[in-house]
């Protein structure tokens, strides 16, 4: 029998790909908005933005026309040059974030492993407070302040002066502190750990600490960035500013770009860090049209309204199974007490893409243009799959 075009794609990525990922069964072709459609034609509401990726929705507009225009200018040039646009995107990045110095990465991974060298290199330290449940990155630095220890084992050896802490708990981070900590790396809220909201006061708490021991706050903004909380940083729901700030995910629009933020008083010496194709002008152009598109569709507020809107439909489920709703602006994580699994497949049987971080809980980072109409569908969905498949 002929295989179909989606059976096609599939065979050829697991005869060729490395085999590293858990994939849905579906080849995705084109995306716009809230919308993706596959490679047969079908359509589906997109919970999940490439996780957290598509804040600004599929191919924007104005992300497209900021690539295309850059394109046809200047693609890279390396840093051995200036360019008026990554001058450009510094500028901006510092008024936005309110910290001085901006260093632009291709990754969240990467934005970790920048801001864990910066911190040894302004302190003279060495040791990181990591806390439990936390996710930085997968490559050997930004692995060992994560917390997973089925990703983080194999790789051993990894910077073994890392103390993982209780996340919400500003006391244990005191308690773990040492003459040698050179920073506390903490997710404002936790993403891949299974979005975790910690109490009002921690980031206060933490940034009290920080101060008064001489270590550097590193927030790792990588997930909660760019409007996905309701605020264009999490970290401004404490009103907390950080030392370092990582970015990325959602920052280039879909395009990979990430950056890490800091103080004046935090900085590399010339010389100390830096990447062949970092703050490339492509990069730069989709990460400005990006930014643009989050203050002119005022993506900060929409984010928060329709956070709200989400929980509330959710709760309204009353579904005997609900174990908790939380999470802030469109980052909500909705747990239930029995696995989630067969509810992602019925979503993605019923035009409706879920993200399931753990057996039981269900991740929503769906694209801040999302309407409240497919909102609506994808709980009117999410409710079947429960109905049908009972525990
Ligand atoms: C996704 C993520 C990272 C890693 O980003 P990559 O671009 O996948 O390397 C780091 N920190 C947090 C909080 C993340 O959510």
């Amino acid at each position: 029998m002929r295989m179909s075009k989606k059976e096609e794609v599939i065979a050829k990525e697991s005869q060729h790909y490395m085999q590293v990922f858990t994939r849905e069964p579906l080849v995705i072709e084109r995306g716009r908005g809230a919308i993706v459609s596959d490679i047969d034609g079908k359509d589906y509401i997109d919970c999940v933005a490439g996780i957290a990726v598509n804040n600004v929705g599929h191919c924007h507009p104005r992300v497209v026309n900021a690539i295309k225009v850059q394109a046809e200018k200047l693609i890279h040039t390396s840093n051995l040059y200036y360019t008026e646009i990554q001058a450009l995107l510094a500028e901006r990045m510092t008024k936005l974030t309110g910290l001085e110095r901006c260093y632009l990465t291709n990754s969240g991974a990467e934005s970790t492993e920048s801001a864990m060298k910066l911190a040894r290199r302004v302190t003279g330290k060495k040791g990181f407070i990591s806390t439990k449940n936390a996710f930085h990155g997968r490559t050997m630095g930004s692995l060992s302040v994560t917390w997973k220890e089925t990703i983080r084992q194999p790789f051993e050896p990894l910077i073994d002066d890392v103390t993982f802490v209780n996340y919400g708990d500003a006391n244990a981070i005191a308690g773990a502190v040492t003459a040698d900590t050179a920073a506390v790396i903490v997710e404002p809220i936790q993403g891949e750990g299974g979005v975790n909201v910690p109490p009002d006061d921690y980031l206060v708490a933490v940034r009290e600490l920080c101060t008064e021991r001489d270590i550097v706050l590193i927030a790792d903004e990588v997930q909660t960035g760019f409007a996905r909380t309701g605020k264009w940083f999490a970290c401004e729901h404490a009103n907390v500013v950080p030392d370092i700030m990582t970015l990325a995910k959602a920052m280039g629009g879909g395009f990979p770009v990430g950056a890490m933020m800091s103080r004046e008083s935090c900085q590399f010496m010339p010389g100390d860090h830096g990447g062949t194709q970092s703050g490339t002008p492509l990069a730069c152009a989709a990460a400005l049209a990006t930014i643009d598109v989050i203050e002119s569709e005022d993506l900060v507020e929409q984010s928060r309204l329709k956070g709200e809107f989400l929980k509330k439909l959710l709760s309204d489920l009353e579904s005997p199974d609900t174990v908790d709703i939380r999470g802030k602006g469109l980052m909500v994580g909705y747990e239930l007490s029995r696995p989630v699994r067969s509810i992602v497949d019925y979503g993605r049987e019923n035009g409706v893409l879920l993200n399931n971080i753990s057996e039981n809980v269900l991740r929503f980072v769906p694209p801040l243009v999302i309407t409240k109409e497919q909102i609506e569908t994808a709980i009117t969905v999410i409710e079947r799959a429960i109905n049908l498949h009972p525990r």
